[in-house]
């Protein structure tokens, strides 16, 4: 009888290794098998067992320290006998477990014989959830870190206010949760109140349970536009004084926060220490984008700060609101990371050295942030890497007025052609993002997500053409079934 030719184990893996050198024969992984660890993988050996359905004891699957390994980096050899994932960091660990578990859902739990070494190109490979424009809950924000993790992603941008609703606690700021939290909609002629929010016990088990998959979260508090819920529960914080309402439609509102009251800095004093609390990675994203300045060019507390800073327009304004904005940031122990509008109006005055720019107007934000000397991520949405748009120009297809394929997706990079040595050098990774005004449902979410966040997650790892991903293409969607993940199924250009 004929035998089936051996599948290679490069048709299960997205990203592709850096390294693959493909052996006769395979190892399958059964409930019988035993995992053992040296002591600083305890608790990955642990995630391994309920990940590969395996048992502790025996070293059938061996995770070993060894010297020599960047922190994300790992070797991975299977032979007949014995699966043994070596690295110097957990990290790298984690990403050698999650190849194997990408084989192991791919390939009915034969693991083909193979030595991988392998490690990623870019540092920064994030995905951001838009969690205020539509509320999703904790348990699917787990699925999709997980998932995410899957594919060797290791930043959760998780977008928390914006003007459709705030989603954190923030202690003596009550109405945060019982008005900022919730907006008017109507179902048939019917008023009801949509909204969602975040307790500090739903923020820390999500923390949790991303550093046990060696992602870092990264929240984002919009400032200082984008703040109608914050306005709708203390209309003090701006120019007006209100009222104000949570918006229950979509775009960009001229009620921003006032950059004349003290009021409003002591706020976003109490905010940003509480999510320094909460998050224990190094950054906070204060958002930044699409502020606009009518209210402020009217508000004489805005004018008066103007005159008192020697600002020249409003534009200077908001680069001075910024700059203090990421100086609470700094005063709290993080990072701060803003969008590319950060750098407006502030030609004249700089901007803090250490503020990470996040480029999504294209790439011009990105060039200019870089040649500034600030380091950036790269998420432009003329590239690929805005995922709430639709998959092909089609009617039939949901999500937002933009197109982006899949091939569009598998042709971005962190760095362009135009952006010279001295740019590249300043380039972190980059990042897809996920806006939520015609997502409703996490179905919906994990359709636009799937396939395009495993390229980008392939892109920033170790890039290839279309014409590889195709080939993989069943693999990915039998993965993506096996987690649950409703995926696109369409054409990939
Ligand atoms: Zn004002």
């Amino acid at each position: 009888m004929k035998q089936n030719k051996q599948r290679k184990v490069c048709e299960f893996l997205m990203p592709l290794p850096l390294h693959i050198q493909e052996n006769e024969g395979s190892f399958r992984i059964h409930n019988g098998i035993t995992i053992s660890s040296a002591p600083i993988f305890r608790d990955l050996a642990e995630l391994a067992r309920l990940q590969l359905t395996c048992n502790l004891g025996g070293e059938d699957i061996l995770f070993k320290l060894s010297e020599g390994f960047s922190p994300e980096e790992y070797s991975l050899k299977v032979t007949r006998n014995q699966i043994v994932l070596s690295a110097s960091y957990i990290q790298g660990a984690f990403h050698g477990l999650q190849t194997l578990r990408q084989v192991a859902l791919a390939n009915d739990n034969i693991i083909p014989c193979c030595f991988i070494k392998d490690k990623p190109m870019y540092s920064w490979r994030g995905f951001m959830l838009d969690c205020s424009r539509h509320f999703f809950s904790p348990s699917f924000i787990m699925k999709l870190i997980d998932v995410a993790a899957l594919h060797h992603l290791n930043r959760f941008h998780w977008h928390l206010t914006d003007d459709q609703g705030w989603r954190f606690p923030v202690a003596g700021y009550p109405k945060l949760e019982s008005i900022a939290s919730k907006r008017k909609e109507i179902e048939y002629t019917k008023e009801f109140s949509y909204g969602g929010f975040y307790q500090k016990k739903d923020i820390e088990k999500i923390v949790a349970y991303a550093h046990r998959r060696q992602m870092q979260v990264i929240p984002e508090i919009e400032t200082p536009g984008h703040a109608s819920a914050l306005l709708a529960a203390y209309p003090n914080l701006g120019c007006s004084k209100g009222p104000y309402e949570v918006q229950n439609h979509w775009g960009i509102f001229k009620e921003v926060m006032c950059a004349g009251n003290d009021e409003v800095l002591s706020f976003l004093d109490s905010a940003i220490g509480t999510l320094a609390t909460l998050f224990t990675d190094p950054y906070i994203h204060i958002g930044g984008d699409e502020c606009p300045h009518t209210t402020w060019e009217q508000c004489p507390a805005c004018q008066k700060r103007m005159h008192d800073n020697s600002l020249k327009n409003e534009n200077e304004l908001q680069a001075w609101m910024i700059t203090q904005i990421a100086k609470l940031v700094e005063k709290h122990g993080k990072r701060p990371i803003g969008w590319d509008e950060v750098l407006d109006g502030s030609e004249n005055l700089g901007l803090p050295k250490n503020l990470i720019v996040m480029s999504w107007r294209g790439v011009e934000g990105g060039l200019k942030a870089s040649q500034l000397g600030h380091q950036i991520i790269m998420s432009p949405n003329t590239q690929g890497c805005y995922l709430d748009y639709k998959h092909l120009d089609s009617i039939e297809e949901p999500g937002n007025l933009g197109v982006t394929t899949v091939q569009d997706t598998a042709q971005f990079t962190p760095c362009p052609s135009q952006m010279d040595i001295k740019s590249q050098a300043m380039v972190l990774g980059g990042q897809a993002n996920l806006w939520t005004e015609k997502v409703v449902f996490s179905r919906q979410a994990e359709y636009l997500l799937f396939p395009r966040l495993s390229v980008m997650a392939e892109r920033l790892w170790n890039p290839q053409p279309i014409e590889s991903i195709e080939n993989r293409r069943s693999s990915l969607e039998k993965k993506l079934a096996c987690l649950d993940i409703n995926c696109y199924r369409g054409n990939y250009q």
